[in-house]
């Protein structure tokens, strides 16, 4: 039985509560003393993390781990092409070994400031490797992509076709890159292939203003190192494939029009937002309001090292809520948690500390604040990470409690 003099539950922050696990899962929450001293017992093993907040761990709704290595080496460039032509040139010099290496660190990074689950995009097959033996939950998206170039189709349907890692903790999914780098041909493989397997799918859509002058007018930066505009909006092209549904993660949606949020709210769509990667580009504000109103699953992530400084998620909760003050401290941790792992196909499992959910917890020193401050001081990024728990046993940081 985990004891906290607080405890995140039901969204608030509840005094002198515990949480009852059971075989990794989490059993019963107990909110009053009286109801906690009635659930000990001498069978029940007690672990006090004292005068702390237990709260759910985090979830990146959206990570690259196979780009850990270009921490500082992608420079932001004038436009979004010249970030993308560098990304594309650091990534080239990086071998196979050193990218799951990479990927191995990037893991193990997540898991050191409280990230138990992981929405991570795989262009290599690196993470296969790099997360094995790691309690790390990965939900792996298997990146496809033509740059347009219909002759391509055939290679990447055959490798998508490669036999799915069936592993404890290991989730597959597919990643369809993004609008501006997939043909009409290649859309409609991927829908084909993504639907017989009722597919979990992570798509890049409407990043920047580039992307959107050049997929429905053939216009702008991107002119210059793409070929053949679709002359129709990205949204149009993933909903023409059949890939706009409740299994849909779409990425950033930073240049969205009033209709298209409508229309994605009513497909059951999540949406990820990455504030590190916002402000890395100097992004303008994120509708994040305007999404949650439309009912919208707006959950966070660190996206690379190639545009973030690092790929702890309490700091990109502490940036978010600094970039958004009208969200109230839980609703900006929602985004932090529970609905990462809704966009992740995991809801009720991890993200949230109810009876049934998986015993995936950080642990956070809030400075003694107490009710609804604790919870601020953690979104905030004011608190420090004491512990990291994957289904009830500690995974990090490194002194055992
Ligand atoms: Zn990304």
């Amino acid at each position: 039985m985990f004891e906290a003099a607080r405890v995140y539950h039901a969204g608030r922050v509840r005094a002198d509560a515990a949480v009852l696990v059971e075989r990794g899962k989490v059993r019963a929450v107990y909110t009053t003393r009286a109801a906690t001293r009635r659930a000990r017992g001498p069978s029940v093993r007690k672990i006090d993390l004292g005068d702390c907040l237990l709260a759910p761990a985090f979830v990146n709704a959206h990570a690259h781990l196979e780009l850990s290595g270009l921490e500082g080496r992608v420079a932001r460039g004038r436009s979004f092409a010249d970030w993308i032509r560098a990304l594309i040139a650091a990534r080239g010099a990086r071998t196979p070994e050193q990218m799951v290496q990479d990927a191995r660190v990037g893991a193990e990074r997540l898991l050191a400031t409280g990230t138990t689950l992981v929405g991570d995009i795989d262009s290599t097959g690196a993470i296969t490797t790099a997360a094995r033996g790691l309690p790390l939950v990965v939900r792996r998206f298997r990146e496809a992509l033509d740059a347009g170039d219909g002759t391509r189709v055939r290679a990447v349907m055959k490798r998508l076709a490669a036999p799915r890692v069936r592993r404890a903790r290991f989730h597959e999914g597919l990643s369809p890159h993004a609008p501006y780098t997939i043909s009409a041909r290649l859309w409609h493989e991927l829908g084909s292939f993504a639907r017989a397997r009722r597919a979990h799918v992570a798509i890049h859509l409407a990043e920047t203003r580039a992307e959107i002058d050049w997929l429905s007018a053939g216009r702008g930066p991107l002119a210059r190192i793409l070929k053949h505009a679709p002359m129709e909006s990205g949204l149009t092209s993933i909903a023409r494939a059949g890939l706009l549904g409740p299994r849909t993660l779409l990425v950033h949606a930073n240049h969205v029009t009033r209709e298209e949020r409508a229309q994605i709210a009513a497909s059951g769509a999540a949406v990820v937002h990455c504030p590190g990667t916002h402000r890395f580009f100097a992004r303008e504000s994120f509708a994040a309001r305007e999404w949650l109103a439309a009912g919208v699953p707006l959950a966070l992530g660190t996206d690379s090292l190639a545009s973030n400084e690092d790929l702890d998620m309490g700091r990109e909760l502490a940036l978010f809520a600094a970039s958004q003050a009208d969200l109230a401290p839980e609703e900006a941790f929602a985004c932090a948690t529970r609905h990462g792992a809704a966009a992740l196909g995991c809801p009720g499992i991890t993200g949230e500390i109810a009876p049934g959910s998986s015993a995936d917890f950080a642990v956070h020193d809030v400075g003694g604040a107490r009710g609804a401050a604790a919870l601020a001081t953690l979104v905030h990024g004011r608190s420090r990470l004491v512990a990291t728990f994957v289904r009830g046993v500690q995974v990090g940081p490194q002194t055992p409690l």
